[in-house]
């Protein structure tokens, strides 16, 4: 790929419009880099998928998802971050500028930060899309707290399951796990405080197939098929956790940089240079490196130490001083 005019040729270009993203381009624009922001197939992030916010700083009576994300842009616009609505098709991480495709264009930049955020994955159901935000939820962390002396299930066999089952018995009348086999995959700790906690029942070999009542918009039931028998039976629950893992959209730079066994970017974590990947350069932010928190506000501070880091990297600050031997230099950026 080659860069096609001047005009394409960005300081830093952020790839992805969830919290770490939009912290990224307000952070950036402020410190006067110009950044390009591309938004990508979901502008906004999970976020936009969820109703009431209650964790998020600085709101005491909550704040609604979109909203949120929609506030959070426009702040980074009104600093002169320049945000599209495109998703990058190509990222060319060879030789700098790296080159990226967007919108059937191509774009040249000097630094970049990945925030293209993580996916939870989901059952497939279309019931599960209607009623996500009103009754079915992947994080009981955001969630759990409206389902307080209700009755909720979860489904997966995994760590993210049996946390997010512990967390949620913690303030849910009852918890059922709805796992598909007859075997935790969980670890052994996990697993052993599952089994000791007297409000989580688990309902082994039994899988999905619906979810109740779209036509009401709120959770009411699941119909569930056990996997051994075929017998159908349902579930009374006012809540519906889906932990069936998150797939991180490392897609466009598998194989460019260096991931983790999950297809997580690899970054070094603590420190100044933080948010460093293999690559000089290239940052990465949010749920694209962090397989553990996944909340907006620790998605936020990462995006913020992304650009802090690019600023610092672009006025030529060298890696080598934060302890990054053999991840080169501004000085080689810049060439
Ligand atoms: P995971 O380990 O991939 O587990 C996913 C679970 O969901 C599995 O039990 C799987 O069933 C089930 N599943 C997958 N697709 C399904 C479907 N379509 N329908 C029904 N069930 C389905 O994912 P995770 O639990 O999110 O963990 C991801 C990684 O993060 C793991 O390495 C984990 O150890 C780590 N993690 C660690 C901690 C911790 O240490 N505290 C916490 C969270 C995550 P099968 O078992 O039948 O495949």
């Amino acid at each position: 790929m080659e860069a096609r005019s001047e005009g394409e040729l960005y300081r830093l270009v952020i790839i992805g419009g969830g919290p770490a993203g939009y912290t990224a381009a307000l952070y950036a624009a402020r410190a006067g880099l110009h950044p390009l922001l591309l938004e990508g197939d979901e502008p906004g992030g999970q976020l936009m998928q969820t109703t009431t916010v209650e964790n998020f700083p600085g709101f005491p009576d909550g704040v609604q998802g979109p909203e949120l994300m929609q506030r959070w842009r426009e702040q980074a616009q009104h600093f002169g971050a320049e945000i599209r609505a495109e998703t990058a098709t190509r990222i060319d991480l060879s030789q700098r500028p790296f080159r990226i495709e967007a919108g059937g264009r191509e774009i040249a930049a000097e630094t970049l930060i990945l925030a293209m955020g993580a996916s939870a994955r989901r059952l497939g159901l279309e019931a599960e899309k209607r009623l996500t935000g009103r009754g079915v939820s992947t994080c009981a962390t955001c969630d759990g707290f409206f389902f307080r002396g209700k009755r909720v299930a979860v489904v997966g066999g995994g760590d993210s399951a049996c946390e997010e089952a512990l967390y949620l018995a913690k303030l849910a009348e009852s918890v059922t796990l709805i796992h598909r086999r007859s075997e935790l995959r969980a670890s052994r700790i996990l697993q052993e405080r599952v089994r000791a906690e007297p409000k989580i029942n688990i309902n082994w070999n039994a899988v999905v197939e619906d979810i109740y009542d779209v036509a009401a918009g709120k959770v009411t039931g699941v119909a569930l098929r056990d996997t051994v028998t075929g017998e159908r039976r349902e579930l009374s629950i006012d809540g519906l956790f889906v932990a069936i893992g998150h797939v991180p959209n490392t897609a466009l730079v598998k194989g460019q940089l260096e991931l983790d066994e999950h297809g997580y970017i690899r970054v070094k974590g603590t420190g100044p240079g933080a948010t460093a990947t293999s690559i000089p350069g290239v940052f990465a932010a949010g749920d694209v490196q962090d397989p553990f928190y996944r909340q907006a506000v620790t998605a936020a501070a990462s995006g913020c130490q992304a650009a802090m880091d690019v600023e610092r990297f672009l006025e030529g600050s060298s890696f080598h001083d934060w302890g990054l031997a053999g991840t080169g230099s501004a000085a080689d950026a810049q060439r």
